[in-house]
C-alpha cells in the first residue's frame, strides 16, 4: 500500500505571519520502496515525516495513507490508522531504560491491545530481522547506539506497518554502521513491502535507496542519484 502526499502545503505561526514549511509538496512512495529525503536542517524533512504520520494537518493538499485518506479521519481515526498502518523511528531510540530490548517490542502491541499471545515470539523474530538475535535480554545501557536504533526499528515494526517513516536514523551513528542500518532498512523494506521513507541529510550510503528526493525551502525536488 502506497503512501501518497499530494500538493501539501504547511504552515506555522510565525509572530504576525505563517512560516511555510512545506510548500504544494508532492509524494508517491509505492508499497516495497524506500525514497530518501534529503535536504538541509530547516528545510522542511521532519514536517514532511509528521504530515505522513499524520500526527499534523496540512493547511492543504491530500494525504493518502495505505490507502485511507486522511482528510475524513477525525482525531481518534487519525490515531487508530496512526497505530495500525504507520511505523515511525525517530532520531533518538528514546528506548525505556528498565526493560529489555524484546520487552521494548512487545510493549508496542500490549499499548495497541495485541494479543498477548505470540508477542513474545513476534518480538524475538523481529529483533532477529534487525540482526540482534540473541541481544533480546539486553537493557538499552548494555547496547551500542547502532543496537538502540535497531530495537527502535523493530518497534516500529512490531504493528506490521504499510508505511514506515524513518528521521535520521544514522545522525549519532558512524560510518560504517550508518550504512548497516541503511542497508536494514532497505532490505525490510523490500521484505515486509512496506511504503518507507527516510529522512537524513547524510549523503553517504544513499545507493541502497530506490529513490532521492531533496527539500529545500519547504519544496521538493527530483535529485538523481548520487555518483
Ligand atoms: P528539517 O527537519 O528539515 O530540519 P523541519 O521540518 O523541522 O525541518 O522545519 C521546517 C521549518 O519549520 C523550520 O523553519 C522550522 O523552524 C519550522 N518549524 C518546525 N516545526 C515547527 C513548529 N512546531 N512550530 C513552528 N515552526 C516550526
Ligand atoms: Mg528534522
Amino acid at each position: 500500500m502506497t503512501l501518497t502526499l499530494t500538493d501539501v502545503t504547511l504552515t506555522y505561526p510565525d509572530g504576525d505571519t505563517r512560516l511555510t514549511a512545506l510548500d504544494r509538496v508532492s509524494l508517491d512512495v509505492p508499497a516495497g520502496t524506500l525514497t530518501a529525503v534529503v535536504g538541509p536542517s530547516g528545510s522542511g524533512k521532519s514536517s514532511l515525516l509528521a504530515v505522513a504520520a499524520t500526527l499534523v494537518t496540512p493547511d492543504h493538499g491530500r494525504v493518502v495513507v495505505a490507502g485511507t485518506d486522511t482528510a475524513g479521519l477525525g482525531r481518534s481515526g487519525k490515531a487508530a490508522l496512526r497505530r495500525e498502518r504507520v511505523g515511525i523511528v525517530f532520531q533518538q531510540p528514546n528506548l525505556l531504560p528498565s526493560l529489555t530490548a524484546a520487552e521494548q517490542v512487545q510493549v508496542i502491541s500490549h499499548l495497541s491491545g495485541g494479543a498477548a499471545r505470540g508477542v513474545r515470539s513476534r518480538a524475538l523474530e523481529l529483533l532477529d530481522a534487525v540482526g540482534l538475535a540473541g541481544q533480546a535480554d539486553r537493557r538499552p545501557h548494555q547496547l551500542s547506539g547502532g543496537q538502540r536504533q535497531r530495537v527502535n526499528i523493530a518497534r516500529a515494526l512490531m504493528n506490521e506497518p504499510a508505511v514506515l517513516l524513518v528521521d535520521e536514523p544514522t545522525s549519532a551513528l558512524d560510518h560504517e554502521r550508518g550504512a548497516a542500518v541503511l542497508d536494514l532498512l532497505a532490505g525490510l523494506t523490500r521484505d515486509r513491502s512496506t511504503a518507507t521513507v527516510l529522512v537524513t541529510h547524510d549523503l553517504a550510503h544513499l545507493d541502497r535507496v530506490d529513490r532521492t528526493v531533496t527539500m529545500e525551502d519547504g519544496r521538493l525536488t527530483a535529485a538523481p542519484a548520487p555518483a
